[in-house]
């Protein structure tokens, strides 16, 4: 077995071992995206759990915001099973400080409850969907270009009460800044109003992997459209819980591991 690791932009892993291999693209970090493959004939499991790949063998999987324990990625080839865990490394999270926010968008009041509750329900629904598309082998882009100004993972105090933290990137430019689809996919919610994120867009990407688009002022795409790399599907606003115009960008794997967008895309806008 060798395991071999380069940290440039991202890291990758060879292991081999006679015919079986594993190659896995990405940085071993809390937050990061991991692209993996293997021979499509192997099966896959990550900590017992079963995953599946594309007919070329590629696979995903990552490290949540609070992670701290190694992945066991188990690859059977030929009925032996080989094993082998990825450690993951701990990040320095900022403290974000928010105040002047509306004291209803902090604390909702009895009445917005059930509103909330709903579209929570609508967003883990658009998460949930599942498809073969490959799209999340693509090389993504910034979605809109603007400053960075919100960091994924940070800890939040918003009017002075510690919060949840932050799982975007937010990119702060004018109202009515171009956000485009910074992959290919396929559109699972877009809405005009949620309570806390306004105007909303999720895409589906493939294999679980689903991004978010919030705040926005525009949302020019419909539930069920393809989209394209680059495709425009919306406009930056300040809509929902928002102090000023900025996308709030996040990237999931389903519902339940948050990924920092900011690993899967050049250090700088393309455009
Ligand atoms: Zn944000």
């Amino acid at each position: 077995m060798i395991a071999r690791i380069c940290c440039l932009l991202l890291c990758s892993f060879n292991l081999q071992a006679q015919d079986y291999f594993l190659k896995i693209k990405g940085q071993p970090v809390q937050g990061a995206l991991l692209i993996a493959q293997t021979n499509p004939n192997n099966t896959v499991s990550i900590d017992g759990q079963n995953i599946k790949m594309t007919s070329e063998g590629y696979f995903i999987f990552g490290f949540g915001r609070f992670d701290e324990n190694s992945k066991l990625v188990s690859i059977n080839h030929q009925g032996q099973t080989y094993q082998t865990s990825i450690p993951v490394q701990i990040r320095d999270f900022p403290t974000e400080v928010v105040d002047g926010l509306p004291a209803s968008k902090v604390n909702p009041p009895e009445r917005d409850w059930e509103r909330i509750k709903k579209e929570q329900a609508q967003v883990k629904n658009a998460r949930t969907v599942w498809s073969e598309q490959t799209a999340f082998l693509q090389d993504f882009i910034w979605p809109a270009s603007g400053r960075v100004s919100g960091v994924y993972g940070s800890r939040r105090i918003l009017n002075g009460e510690p919060k949840r933290p932050h799982y975007g990137m937010d990119i702060a430019n004018t109202t009515g800044t171009e956000v485009v689809a910074p992959a290919d996919g396929v559109i699972t919610m877009a809405v005009s109003d949620h309570f806390y994120t306004g105007g909303t867009i999720i895409i589906d990407h493939g294999y679980g992997l689903n991004s978010t688009y919030l705040h926005l002022s525009q949302v020019n795409v419909e539930e069920g459209q393809n989209i394209k790399q680059g495709d425009k599907i919306g406009e930056i606003g300040a809509t929902g819980r928002a102090t000023g115009p900025h996308l709030d960008w996040r990237l999931n794997i389903g519902t339940d591991i948050r990924l920092d967008p900011q690993l899967i895309i050049p250090k700088d806008p393309t455009f």
